[in-house]
């Protein structure tokens, strides 16, 4: 629906009584085409892309809290694509490439700014490590380069760049496209685009086991009753394990508390996204004026969406050596999302051993940036029964055949 700036003001003297709603609630029917668990920006994305492209309608994305609720509404909204190895560069890329053009798609703003993103080199090893994934990324296509401190600087005038920091700035990888986006803007528009294609969105419905017959999955019992399908979706980050292990299978995953914080608003500091991977803390400034902060995770596994005070006050202390500007700053908020990491820390968009159960998960705390391109190849993947092209090195084989994908040093700071 279109408004005019007289049916905005009549809605806001109305308490938005009559504000049409961007999704419907539907309840859930018997039996669907497919069903997707989890409606975090994967999920979603993975049922858009199925009506979209695979003329898939006759879905169901459950959700157990609210849409966007998990990692998705909890992240720090990082997006780049200079990942190292050739497998990883393909998946972000595209989903580097689709953010770009979403909110025109959606015709729903998702806020994206692709306003640069420096990873500093504080270190020799790090400065190397970076030179060389620069080099792998220019192969490949994509556009980044090395800079300087004088260049840092001038990107980052209230960085500290002084020789006597614990770790001196000796220069950064500068990815200009990298940037943000709104994170629970982009799970609304898929969410809205879904159901605008008939896709059904059932929140407040938690999965609570995985039906088989033999070797085929037929089905998932929910707090809302049985509900049948050959095919079954799962898309549930942090809590993969538990829900592939109702279908009996064990997965590669550990699950730990990731978290982040803002700081009270205030007028504009930087503009663009810096990532300090030794000292490990990372910060944007959002629209708001808020500092967007963020560091490691809990060094142990739990289910816990809350983290410790540790990790905070370690992030806290790196990023006050990085800008000591903000020491004063006060923290308004902070929280927890539990992120799925597998030993190479890339994903797994993969079929199973059971027919028609197929997982996308694993990313761990980088896959806000990869939303888009998940989806589509997800969505492709489900659809055909097979692996897409971009998906089919991330099969669950590959731990089996011990072809890794090693990211380890790509993800950095963790986004
Ligand atoms: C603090 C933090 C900072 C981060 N920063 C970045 C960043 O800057 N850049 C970046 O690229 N990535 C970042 N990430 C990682 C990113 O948020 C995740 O990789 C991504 O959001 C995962 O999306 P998802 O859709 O797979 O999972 P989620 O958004 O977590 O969605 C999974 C959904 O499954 C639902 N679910 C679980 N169990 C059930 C069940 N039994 N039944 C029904 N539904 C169920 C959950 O409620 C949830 O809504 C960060 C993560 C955190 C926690």
């Amino acid at each position: 629906m279109k408004y005019s700036i007289f049916s905005l003001a009549r809605q806001a003297l109305n308490y938005h009584k009559d504000w049409e709603k961007a999704w419907r609630s539907p309840d859930p029917k018997p039996e669907y085409d497919a069903i997707v668990i989890g409606a975090g920006g994967h999920g979603l994305a993975t049922a858009y892309y199925m009506a979209k492209e695979h003329g898939m309608t006759n879905i169901a994305v459950i959700e157990k809290g609210w849409l966007g609720g998990g990692n998705t509404g909890r992240n720090t909204t990082i997006i780049r694509s200079n990942y190292l190895q050739d497998a990883s560069i393909a998946i972000y890329d595209l989903a580097h490439k689709l953010y770009a053009d979403l909110s025109q798609e959606f015709n729903y703003n998702i806020m994206f700014s692709p306003r640069g993103l420096l990873m500093l080199c504080q270190t020799q090893h790090e400065l190397r490590g970076f030179q060389r994934t620069a080099h792998a990324n220019r192969i490949a296509g994509l556009e980044c380069e090395m800079i300087d401190r004088a260049r840092v600087k001038q990107l980052v005038p209230i960085i500290n760049d002084s020789d006597s920091a614990r770790f001196p700035i000796l220069g950064a990888y500068y990815q200009a496209s990298g940037g943000t986006a709104r994170h629970d803007g982009v799970a609304w528009g898929y969410a809205r685009g879904a159901d605008q294609m008939g896709v059904d969105i059932i929140q407040n419905c938690e999965v609570t086991d995985i039906l088989r017959d033999g070797d085929q999955v037929v089905g998932v019992e929910t707090s809302k009753g049985t509900i049948k399908s050959k095919k079954v979706a799962v898309v549930t980050a942090g809590h993969t394990s538990t829900i592939m292990e109702m279908a009996g299978l064990r997965m590669p995953i550990e699950s730990v508390c990731l978290q982040a914080m803002v700081s009270e608003p205030i007028k504009p500091i930087i503009n663009v996204v810096v990532m300090a991977n030794t000292v490990h803390g990372y910060m944007s400034q959002s629209d708001k004026g808020e500092l967007v902060i963020g560091g490691g995770a809990d060094p142990y596994n739990n289910y816990a969406q809350r983290g410790s005070f540790s990790a905070l006050e370690h992030t806290a202390t790196a990023l006050v050596e990085t800008f000591p500007i903000i020491s004063r700053l006060k923290m308004m908020r902070q929280w927890g999302g539990i992120v799925d990491m597998t030993g190479d820390r890339s994903p797994i968009i993969s079929l199973t051993d059971v027919k028609g159960l197929y997982v996308n998960a694993g990313w761990g705390t980088g896959g806000f940036k990869s939303i888009p391109g998940s989806g589509f190849v997800f969505a492709d993947t489900v659809a055909n029964d097979r692996p897409h092209p971009i998906a089919q090195p991330f099969g669950l084989d590959r731990f089996s055949r011990g072809e890794f994908i090693d990211e380890s040093v790509a993800s950095g700071v963790a986004h």
